[in-house]
């Protein structure tokens, strides 16, 4: 229908463009240590734009919201309020989005991982720019990524 936007079909391009990118970056490893998840430990975190973003909150729905504070990752370091934990991230330290997780995550921001064969951090910005035109028609007019945890709401 003209002027609507269909975020099924949005969405199932995002999902193909993270589908090549995990395939680019499938030989790069990091030892899970969830510090990249831990955004007062790195001083950074992923930002989302609005087709990232309805891509989260559609699997934080399908999982029936987000994990309860009892069921949220502790601190690993005594300097607890500052260690800003993802919402998303579990007791067992996993992703608990992990499949729908935001391209920030699945491009090894972390400084601990280990590169594999595929192409460098430089080599992303083809796939930036794909998904910025994702959120351009997500969005019409353009869309400001946001960082992920004022994009929750959870600061
Ligand atoms: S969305 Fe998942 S992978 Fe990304 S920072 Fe949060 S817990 Fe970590």
């Amino acid at each position: 229908m003209s002027g609507t936007i269909d975020n099924d079909a949005l969405l199932a391009e995002l999902r193909a463009l993270y589908a090549r990118i995990d395939v680019l970056y499938a030989d790069w490893s990091c030892p899970s240590s969830t510090e990249c998840c831990r955004f007062g430990i790195t001083g950074r975190q992923p930002y989302v734009t609005s087709i990232e973003l309805t891509m989260v909150e559609r699997a934080i729905a399908k999982r029936g919201g987000m994990p309860s504070p009892k069921k949220r990752a502790l601190p690993l370091t005594e300097d607890k309020p500052r260690e800003r934990i993802c919402p998303l991230l579990n007791r067992d330290n996993q992703c608990s989005i992990y499949a729908d997780r935001p391209f920030g995550c699945r491009t090894f921001f972390c400084e601990r991982a280990k590169q594999g064969e595929g192409p460098a951090r430089s080599a992303l910005q083809t796939h930036v720019n794909e998904l910025r035109a994702l959120a351009e028609r997500h969005k019409l007019g353009g869309d400001a990524p946001r960082p992920l945890m004022r994009a929750l709401g959870c600061e």
